[in-house]
């Protein structure tokens, strides 16, 4: 794994310490003297974690974490601030600033490595989604993913497993007005429930009598549903071993007993908001995804997905030796339809028509709507002489009942022209068996429209 990294650090020999560290694992490594660089150095480079100081002249730490948490362009990069003293206040305050973790001065070397690793995985992650929602070059992405997803006013649905009373009753104080919080005793319980409900972070006690808690972070790393699912580990003194291999396994944080309010309250809060903001990117990139090769208006399959799926049925009936048609449909005098009723009332006839068409056709045909007024369906197994029958259904069920449009549903006749075309034995291709329908539709439309026409196989 390899990934950048900016080191911001106003005294020198900090910023050389880091890097050494840094490049001997394989890091590329970038630096700053100061706050104002280290955030242009973010607007410009492809910079994957930054670790930065808390103590600098100027802007401080705090400062410098706000302003990248708050710029689109760069609040998904994740922030470790890196503090002298090892201030509850000063992390807390970090966290409020929308840090990712903390490390303290002098640093730990496993747990630097340990925290940069982990968080470079999750950046990747975000990348990775962030990509996928761009490159569909959808309109409207840009401002999606611009969108502060932060959603900070419904509390998180949180799951404690923790099979201590006394520590069970401390926490459900400590959270009480921050989160919708759950408790299961039992840890073989607790997997169940966590797979089960929709949580947002899980907080994991160490502290089982015969049971080891890693297990359960494994566990619900491996598992779908919980694959994304923050988890907390709640360690005791002296446990760094145990949340090192935790860190490892996947967990997103730690808190040492004795916890501290203000410090779990902000470190949920900090899960729970990069939970959101990840969630929200996938969503959009499904959606991206379906906006993409569904037309809108009917919610038929476009002609962009059309496209890229033709050839591959066509070339699975070539090599299985299959018959495969196509048909592609043209309403009758639509410019009229839209002159006489409107856009609106064109719209409801090319819906209706759309519903109609799907009636007729099988789960396994492809059904697009090809552009303006015309549908095109491919079926897979079909031959020249059922694929006709099919076309002429659906002209009859188009023709024998009038359509109903507008919001007082004035019914118009409408009428449908259809050429069809099937899969030649030896040298065919995509191109001509389209082509061929085409030709077909317009011996329909000049024969008097209202009609099927199959091109002879
Ligand atoms: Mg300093």
């Amino acid at each position: 794994m390899t990934a950048r990294i900016l080191v911001v650090d106003d005294i020198p020999a900090n910023v050389r310490l880091l890097e050494v560290r840094l490049l001997a694992e394989y890091f590329e490594v970038l630096t700053a003297n100061n706050g104002a660089d280290a955030i242009e150095t973010c607007e410009n480079g492809k910079v994957d974690v930054v670790l930065l100081d808390v103590m600098m002249p100027d802007m401080d730490g705090f400062e410098v974490c706000k302003r990248l948490k708050s710029d689109p362009a760069t609040s998904h990069i994740p922030v470790v601030m890196i503090t002298a003293l090892d201030q509850v206040s000063d992390r807390v305050r970090g966290l409020e600033a929308g840090a990712d973790d903390f490390l303290t001065k002098p640093v730990n070397d496993l747990q630097l490595m340990t925290r940069v690793k982990s968080l470079v995985r999750l950046k990747s992650l975000t990348d990775e989604l962030r990509l996928r929602a761009s490159t569909t070059r959808n309109i409207g992405i840009e401002e999606l993913l611009s969108r502060d997803f932060a959603t900070e006013d419904t509390k998180p649905r949180v799951l404690l497993i923790d099979e201590r009373r006394s520590s069970v009753e401390r926490i459900q104080k400590m959270l009480r007005n921050s989160a919708e919080l759950d408790v299961a005793t039992d840890p073989h319980a607790g997997f169940f429930q966590a797979a089960e409900t929709a949580y947002e972070c899980v907080l994991i006690s160490t502290a089982f009598s015969d049971f080891d808690a890693l297990r359960l972070c494994s566990q619900l790393r491996s598992l779908d549903r919980t694959r994304f699912l923050p988890i907390m580990l709640l360690a005791d003194e002296g446990e760094e071993g145990r949340i090192l291999r935790g860190l490892e396994l996947g967990i997103n944080d730690y808190l040492i007993r004795p916890i501290d309010q203000h410090e779990l309250t902000a470190r949920l809060r900090t899960q729970v908001r990069r939970k959101r903001y990840n969630d929200q990117l996938r969503a959009s990139v499904a959606q991206t995804i379906e906006m993409a090769v569904i037309d809108g208006l009917t919610g038929l399959h476009n002609r962009r997905y059309l496209d890229s799926h033709l050839q591959t049925l066509f070339d699975r009936a070539v090599a299985r030796r299959r018959p495969l048609s196509v048909m592609i449909t043209d309403l009758d005098r639509f410019k009229s339809i839209n002159d006489t009723h409107g856009h609106d009332g064109g719209d409801d006839v090319l819906r209706e028509f759309a519903r109609r068409l799907r009636k007729n056709v099988r789960g396994i045909d492809l059904a697009c709507r090809f552009g303006g007024e015309e549908f095109v369906v491919v079926m897979p197994d079909t031959d020249g002489a059922v694929a006709e029958k099919v076309a002429e259904r659906i002209r009859a069920e188009i023709a024998q009942a009038p359509f109903a449009i507008g919001s007082d549903g004035k019914a118009i006749e409408v009428t449908v022209s259809v050429g069809v075309s099937s899969l030649l034995k030896g040298t065919d291709s995509v191109a001509a068996l389209m082509k061929r329908a085409d030709l077909a539709l317009y011996e329909a439309k000049s024969g008097g429209r209202n009609r099927v026409v199959a091109k002879a196989a």
